[in-house]
């Protein structure tokens, strides 16, 4: 069956760095090969220095971003611990639902979709929960949330909170800096901004996080532990102990873009989102459409924009990628469809790919 070749432009996928491509056809090695260790070793090191940690635990994650999610509750969460979630669109509302799996008390805190997180009323949820919870880049809605504020906030008043933050969409698009934020636990996916095909879940987990872990979490594939002796080997001989056969060819090829990554810069990158999104979204107003996402935070790499009345927001999408090979997304949840998503994000956060989806939005439109 021959595949289209198709412009990536919603939520993600996206479409991956052509050094993630290639590193996806370069040899394949076995998981406890020499050559292969060294491989990940490099790639533990290069997401450290994308996510700003020295955290040890910090790893790529076999399954796509939803796993880092139940990792991070999975070693964290004991039956009754006090969870505070920020909810300000379907992922904090995921992380409501995978929590309260592993038997936390979950505190929601509900905000209007399209409006970033409030650290006030997130801090006044309870005085000493064990996490709280929030999404630095809400891709169902475009959304930027102040993660450095809420973790300046909460070293300030509940020292021994853990702070999880997701940053799925944020990861190499826009800033994340865990150890200045004083971010304990985050993970990411590699199908956004990193520009890596879907199927890893870089993660990072502070030393803080570790000493209060759950010794013996209820998933195994999880268990940080055993995922430690394999990824960072074991303590004093440093041999590596199989766990589970890691997806050596996904692993390659986020090494791959993760050194493409540090070569262009990670300033330069947050510059080009920055530039790309920015364009995207002066050129869609421009057309008369109207943004959803607050103003003064909304995501440069995800743009949410209002399906104008009377238009069929599944058509035009579909003409976008039956006539122009271009996929946007729908809206999920409740503005399914009410509004559009479009992302350029990692080697589709360009300039030539803003006017091009606004060139294609303005036929279809017309
Ligand atoms: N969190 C956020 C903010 C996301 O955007 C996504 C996916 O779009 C997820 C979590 C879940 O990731 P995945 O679909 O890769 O499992």
């Amino acid at each position: 069956m021959a595949l289209s070749e198709r412009i990536l432009l919603g939520p993600g996928p996206s479409n991956p760095y052509p050094e993630a491509t290639a590193g996806l056809a370069a040899p394949l090695l076995g998981h406890l090969d020499p050559e292969f260790i060294k491989l990940l070793d490099r790639t533990c090191d290069r997401l450290r220095a994308t996510w700003g940690t020295t955290n040890p635990v910090t790893l790529p994650l076999s399954g796509t971003g939803s796993i880092g999610m139940e990792a991070a509750f999975a070693n964290t969460v004991r039956p009754g611990d006090v969870v505070v979630v920020a909810v300000n669109g379907v992922f904090g509302v995921r992380m409501c639902e995978v929590a309260s799996r592993y038997g936390a008390e979950v505190i929601r805190i509900d905000h209007t979709w399209g409006e970033p997180v409030d650290v006030e009323r997130v801090l006044a949820a309870h005085p000493a929960p064990a996490i709280v919870a929030a999404v630095h880049a809400e891709t169902s809605t475009g959304v930027e949330s102040d993660i450095a504020a809420l973790g300046a906030a909460l070293r300030a008043r509940s020292p021994e909170t853990l702070l999880l933050a997701d940053c799925v969409t944020s990861l190499a698009g826009i800033p994340v800096a865990i150890d200045e934020w004083g971010v304990d636990i985050a993970y990411s996916g590699t199908q956004k901004c990193l520009g890596v095909a879907p199927g890893l879940a870089p993660f990072t987990f502070s030393e803080r996080a570790w000493e209060r872990r759950v010794e013996v979490p209820p998933v195994w594939y999880l268990d940080l532990s055993l995922l430690g002796a394999y990824v960072h080997g074991t303590p004093g001989s440093g041999g590596r102990v199989y766990h589970h056969t890691a997806p050596t060819a996904m692993i390659a090829s986020l090494d791959a873009a993760l050194e493409r990554i540090q070569a262009e810069g990670l300033d330069a990158i947050t510059d080009r989102h920055r530039a790309a999104g920015t364009r995207l979204q002066e050129g869609l107003q421009e057309m008369g459409l109207e943004l959803f996402a607050r103003e003064g935070h909304r995501l440069p790499q995800l743009t949410s924009v209002r399906v104008p009345e009377g238009v069929d927001s599944a058509k035009v999408r579909e003409r976008l990628l039956n006539e122009y090979d271009i996929e946007i997304g729908a809206g999920v949840g409740e503005l399914a469809s009410s509004i559009w998503r479009i992302g350029l994000m990692g080697h589709n956060a360009r300039l030539d790919r803003a006017e091009l989806v606004l060139a294609a939005l303005r036929r279809v439109l017309e």
